[in-house]
């Protein structure tokens, strides 16, 4: 089955048009902030491009021979591509590497097996280095006939401009209130979760879809209990908590619930700019916290845990 995109209803409307019309450009790419569904748009507008029996909304039916292999993963002229694992290193590589683009290039310049049609899903594009980035430049130049480069991009401003204007470029907006209802709704999350959920997706779900894991859910809520009054929370079982879930809630989510809290307290706080300033440096270094542990092998707990103790010193002086 095909899943559900929610939000970005005109660009599926734009790419369903374009397509009876035989005018559909051969590269799209599709911008927007982490977490707002790109991908998924694109997995969708992939089915569409090779399903055998389009809707009347020109959405792919879900019930033929090429929906159901692409549902399967097993569709012979759909790729996507990304960031790869590695398995020595136990983490995702930095960048994507000219040969993964050559390799993708070279699947997408073949005819379709299945039809005539082949289709290659460029997710992350903004982490290609140099080299990629000019291999993919030229597979733009030369494209082959029915085939469909779909480019998923967090940064637009990391791409070249010659690639970007290449491509049929659609920003992917945040999801309304409406839209985001729904998204919350097909998530099924705990109900005592949701007005976290709402607050932390700020219209982006892939921001919150990690709280499905209800385990992941619940220790978010007790950390957002912990941080609720910064400058009275209690150090040590903040430590105590973080030692228990430091595994368990992902670090970016760790930063933003307390951020969340931080926004509340300065809404409250009326101090000197010079103030202002030490709180602003000292929230700077909490944010880089997640990409520090990464870079310099730090210790998370303890990392956290003196950032924090600089926030709310600054909050106290
Ligand atoms: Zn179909």
């Amino acid at each position: 089955m095909n899943k559900q995109v929610l939000g970005h209803d005109a660009i599926n409307q734009r790419f369903a048009s374009l397509m009876q019309q035989n005018k559909l450009p051969h590269a799209w790419l599709l911008h927007g902030l982490r977490g707002v569904g790109k991908a998924m748009l694109a997995q969708s507008l992939a089915a569409s491009y090779l399903c055998e029996s389009l809707t009347d909304t020109g959405h792919a039916c879900g019930q033929c021979h090429g929906c159901h292999m692409l549902a399967a993963d097993s569709h012979p002229d759909f790729m996507q591509m990304g960031i790869l694992w590695d398995e020595k290193k136990k983490k995702f590589n930095r960048d994507i590497s000219v040969g993964q683009v050559r390799d993708a290039l070279s699947f997408l310049s073949l005819s379709g097996m299945q039809s005539q049609r082949r289709v290659l899903l460029l997710d992350d594009a903004d982490a290609m280095n140099n080299q990629a980035a000019n291999a993919l430049l030229k597979g733009l130049e030369e494209p082959t006939s029915g085939s469909l480069l779909l480019i998923v991009c967090h940064d637009l401003t990391r791409l070249l401009a010659t690639i970007r204007s290449r491509c049929m470029l659609e920003h992917c907006s945040p999801l309304n209130e409406v839209d985001m209802q729904q998204a919350l709704t097909s998530m099924a999350l705990h109900e005592n979760i949701m007005p976290l959920a709402v607050e932390l997706a700020s219209g982006c779900p892939g921001h919150i879809a990690v709280f499905q894991d209800n385990d992941v859910a619940q220790a978010c809520l007790q950390w957002h209990k912990q941080v609720a009054d910064i400058s009275r929370a209690d150090i040590g079982a903040m430590n105590d908590f973080l030692a228990k879930n430091i595994q368990i809630i992902p670090h970016d989510l760790i930063v933003a619930i307390f951020m969340l809290s931080l926004q509340e307290t300065l809404q409250e706080l009326t101090t000197s700019y010079a103030k202002k300033e030490q709180i602003f440096k000292s929230a700077q270094a909490l944010l880089a916290w997640p990409a520090d542990v990464i870079r310099h092998s730090l210790r998370p707990v303890p990392a956290l845990i003196s950032r924090i103790l600089d926030i709310r010193s600054a909050l106290k002086d």
